[in-house]
């Protein structure tokens, strides 16, 4: 399970479990209600579900989500009233995101910036369940979520993650993720060049399509300005596109002084202590 070490996850997992408690609810308050965006949500469920599908450490994570929210819904239960009256940010969809195992390259997206509708121009046709999407990660409690099945409320857990990329790779690009950035790029949390003349140099996220599902996230070297795969095979399996292909040469031209010196050194094949012949 992805979630076992982050700390407070348990207070994560009973957000998780609230929401789906509010979306049952309102289940349960208007039942008979018509909702017109069901009919066309069913008629979108199959093909969103294979697009979804394609994206495997989305489901996989979600799974596991899910698998945690049976298992200890009835232990949270109880505790539920307490958590929900003294919410913190680390209860909110996005800092319990930004969390997850495999999960560390996100930096946090400001509630302002989403709320805007300008910053979100354009993903509401690429992402399914938009409108659900954006009220999960809002964590606002959804008007027209009443009439969603179990199996459709992972497709909007699925849809939301995306939503969020699409949304992140926007916000590296404004001067404040870039600041949140530079904050994790001190903290080496996007990890360090594997090659042995870049001298442990770190790195920064970069993706090399902008276009969802056409490529993993790499990481950048400064210094030999080479991309590489991540270390963590989770971290290996998030989108590029919620990185894009911009940010790590806007962000050394944002914070040039942490552009390094190029590497002179450089590897030479030996044998018995003789350089080998070019040909
Ligand atoms: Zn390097």
């Amino acid at each position: 399970m992805y979630r076992e070490r982050i700390p407070g996850g348990s207070r994560s997992e009973v957000t998780a479990v609230d929401r789906k408690h509010r979306i049952n609810d309102s289940l349960e308050k208007h039942p008979e209600r018509p909702s017109p965006s069901t009919s066309r949500a069913d008629v979108k469920e199959k093909s969103v579900h294979s697009v979804l599908l394609g994206k495997a450490p989305s489901d996989h994570r979600d799974s596991g989500r899910h698998k945690n929210n049976c298992s200890e819904e009835s232990e949270t239960d109880t505790e539920e009233s307490d958590v929900s009256g003294s919410e913190g940010d680390d209860t909110y969809w996005i800092s319990w995101f930004c969390n997850l195992r495999g999960n560390e390259f996100f930096c946090e997206v400001d509630d302002d910036y989403i709320q805007d509708d300008f910053n979100l121009c354009g993903l509401s046709s690429q992402v399914p369940y938009y409108d659900y999407a954006l009220d999960l990660i809002l964590d606002v409690e959804s008007s027209h979520a009443d009439m969603l099945t179990e199996e459709q409320n992972e497709l909007v857990e699925s849809a939301a993650e995306m939503l969020y990329g699409l949304i992140h790779s926007r916000y590296l690009l404004t001067s404040k993720g870039m600041a949140a950035m530079l904050e994790k790029y001190k903290n080496i949390d996007f990890g360090r060049c594997p090659r042995v003349y870049c001298c442990g140099q770190p790195c920064l996220p970069v993706g090399q399509s902008d276009i969802p599902r056409a490529s993993t996230v790499k990481i950048y070297c400064p210094r030999c300005k080479d991309i590489y795969y991540p270390r963590s095979k989770y971290q290996g399996k998030t989108d590029g596109a919620y990185f894009g292909t911009t940010f790590p040469h806007l962000f050394l031209m944002t914070y040039g002084h942490l552009k390094p010196q190029n590497t002179s050194q450089s590897y030479v094949p030996r044998v018995f202590g003789f350089k080998i012949h070019k040909n």
